[in-house]
């Protein structure tokens, strides 16, 4: 199934899914049992969300997507795991014995992320939380398939019947979901980081790209204008990018070389 013209906001959201799939894949093969915990939770919580959004459609006849609860602006209020769950409870989407487990849960995963240091979990506790966390997402999978199977018998909504799936939509999908674990955007990691101001970014965690060497022999971030960014407010780093500002350099345009500036 597809969905028709999602928002960026919500391509966000969907992109998170994926990202998350793949992130608990490989926790699960190197046995990393604390982002294991981590990323379900996340995961629990995104499909409620999502779930949310599909009743909610269905029960209006629209197919706008309500953003209160695919995304949260910096310095908003946004709803927290519990009130999704108990929302998802309250409409119904998901029964008292699944809502009591996602409750549960969450409490454990709030003793490891909290009191690691100072209760009595243990790191192989864990694997046994994770297994029942599988058993949970099994469950939302499916109510999410049903909704969306709902929508589409009931032609409402923003779910549409997805044509086949070629190769090609295939790797694109793919391409998407590692823009979520590394998009190389640096506006994303000045929100992250809570930056406000393009210096501030580089002190914290972009010296490194910064420094990689021109063809000219100079470092990238001698070739940034920051004046350009400062007014775009967290554009790229490359998208203020001007000649060498090395007194005496001609070189006209910044061009990796590849190399690291020592
Ligand atoms: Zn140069
Ligand atoms: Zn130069």
């Amino acid at each position: 199934m597809l969905i028709k013209e999602p928002i960026e906001k919500f391509k966000n959201f969907i992109r998170a899914f994926g990202a998350t799939r793949l992130l608990l894949q490989k926790a699960h093969e190197s046995g990393f049992l604390i982002e294991g915990l981590v990323l379900y939770a996340s995961l629990v919580d995104g499909f409620c969300r999502v779930c949310l959004v599909l009743k909610e459609q269905i029960e209006k006849h629209t197919d706008a997507i309500n953003e209160k609860y695919i995304y949260q602006n910096e310095g908003e209020a946004n709803f927290n795991e519990r009130a999704i769950y108990k929302q998802a409870f309250d409409r119904k989407i998901i029964g008292k014995e699944l809502y009591e487990e996602l409750n549960t849960l969450y409490d454990i995963r709030n003793k490891v992320i909290h009191r690691f240091f100072i209760g009595e979990v243990e790191y192989s506790h864990l694997e046994i939380v994770c297994n029942r966390y599988e058993l949970v997402y099994k469950e939302l999978w499916d109510i999410t398939y049903d909704l969306e199977a709902k929508q589409i018998d009931e032609n409402v909504g923003m779910t549409i019947k997805g044509s086949k799936i070629t190769e090609t939509d295939k790797a694109e999908i793919h391409q998407d979901i590692v823009r979520k674990i590394k998009s190389f955007s640096e506006r994303n990691l000045a929100k992250t980081l809570n930056c406000t101001s393009v210096e501030e970014i580089i002190e914290f965690a972009s010296k490194k790209e910064l420094l990689i060497e021109c063809v000219c022999g100079h470092a990238k971030i001698m070739h940034v204008d920051f004046k350009i960014l400062d007014k775009n407010k967290f554009f790229n780093f490359d998208d203020g990018l001007t000649k060498c500002l090395t007194t005496g350099c001609g070189c006209s345009c910044y061009k990796s070389s590849g190399r690291e500036k020592v």
